[in-house]
């Protein structure tokens, strides 16, 4: 397997290895491992955050905070109904998580058997796919997209029978656009029976449209993941969501933490899927598309950028020329307080920068930034 991850900050954990160290304890495996290099991870400082794909402002939620003596419901009804309304489906088809990154690891955890079972991943990509995986000894093997970042369709039918999950998403991060709708349905019907094939949609609130969801009903195979931190703007809440067949549900809560949704988690989350709020979300989105398409317009004209990505999600990702205008360019927006994310090190995405959407205010100073830069080159 070959992932493309940043070199762990923490890695000198390896090196104290003596004779009452935890060390000796911990798999070897874990060990080796290089933990996943989150945005937040990365970079600290700055004031202008458009490194992680977040939404500004959602703060309309402050509630009391009442009997938190009692466990929280395995799933807040609440919860589970407002987003079964939001997501047009039924309760049963849906597992609420600590952020889809938990409702990826426990996938892995109910399907793969460690040390033996396979999972697919198609990059440029997430990277918690593979991750998660590793931590639970579990290979990842890669299926990389097409140079029209789409499924590669016989690559994919080779790994039939070799692997129990599939991983598409779409839209993809970081390159932003859809994967097409007929490639996951031969996807589907490919690994019918043989593996699942999980679509996580963490940024179709950007495009509902081309969602998933209405092909539940005819593939038992397929997961959609969903969250509340890119287009609810809620990233520092944790919440996420599993929708598939019901019996899938009931495998993963098996596995699942016995109380994977805290009570204030569950209300504040209940209250951000009220019709009300869903309504301020369309038009939070809609500001966002046009934000989006002011920064692709800005960037195109600039000689130095040789590729904007089409994005239909809350980020756009764009290649410079060559690397040290890449590297410059980073370090430039870095050193004045503006943390955008360096994609360099993904799989084809060699000189590619990704810079989220956030708020004009923060855009702003993004593009005067911008404009700073290529005066300095020029
Ligand atoms: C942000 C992100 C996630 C994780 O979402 P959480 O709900 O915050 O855990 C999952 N998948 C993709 C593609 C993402 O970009």
């Amino acid at each position: 397997m070959s992932i493309e991850i940043n070199a762990n900050p923490q890695s000198d954990t390896a090196k104290e290895n003596t004779d009452n160290s935890v060390l000796n304890l911990v798999r070897q495996d874990v060990i080796d491992m290089v933990a996943y290099q989150s945005a937040r991870r990365e970079q600290s400082g700055g004031t202008v955050w458009l490194n992680a794909n977040e939404q500004g402002g959602n703060n309309v939620f402050s509630q009391p905070i009442e009997q938190l003596n009692r466990y929280p419901d395995f799933q807040p009804s609440a919860l589970i109904n407002a987003y079964a309304s939001y997501a047009q489906v039924s309760t049963k088809q849906l597992l609420a998580t600590r952020g889809a990154d938990e409702a990826i690891e426990v996938l892995i955890r109910t399907f793969c058997e460690p040390g033996k079972d396979n999972i697919v991943i198609c990059p440029p990509t997430y990277g918690m796919y593979a991750i998660s995986a590793k931590g639970h000894l579990t290979d990842t093997t890669t299926v990389q997209l097409t140079s029209e970042l789409q499924l590669d369709l016989a690559a994919l039918e080779q790994q039939i029978g070799k692997c129990k999950l599939v991983f598409i998403c779409s839209p993809n991060n970081p390159t932003g656009d859809l994967i097409n709708q007929q490639d996951i349905i031969q996807t589907l019907k490919m690994f019918s029976g043989k593996a699942l094939v999980v679509v996580d949609e963490a940024y179709i609130d950007y495009c509902m449209q081309a969602s998933c969801v209405e092909l539940l009903e005819q593939f038992e195979n397929l997961v959609i993941l969903r969250t509340l931190s890119k287009a609810f703007g809620l990233a520092g809440l944790r919440c996420g969501f599993a929708i598939a067949n019901p019996q899938v549900i009931e495998l993963m809560s098996k596995i699942i933490a016995p109380y994977p949704i805290a009570k204030p988690v569950a209300d504040i989350a209940s209250a951000a899927l009220s019709s009300e709020a869903t309504l301020t979300l369309q038009r939070d989105i809609k500001r966002t598309l046009e934000l989006r398409e002011e920064i692709v317009i800005e960037l195109k004209v600039l000689p130095w950028v040789e590729q904007v990505f089409t994005s239909k999600a809350n980020f756009v990702l764009f290649r410079t020329t060559d690397t040290q205008k890449c590297q410059q360019l980073f370090a430039f927006m870095s050193e004045n307080g503006v943390l955008i994310r360096n994609q360099s090190k993904q799989l084809t995405l060699e000189n590619c920068l990704r810079i989220s959407i956030g708020s004009e205010q923060e855009l702003n100073e993004f593009k005067r930034l911008l404009a700073a830069f290529n005066q300095t080159i020029s």
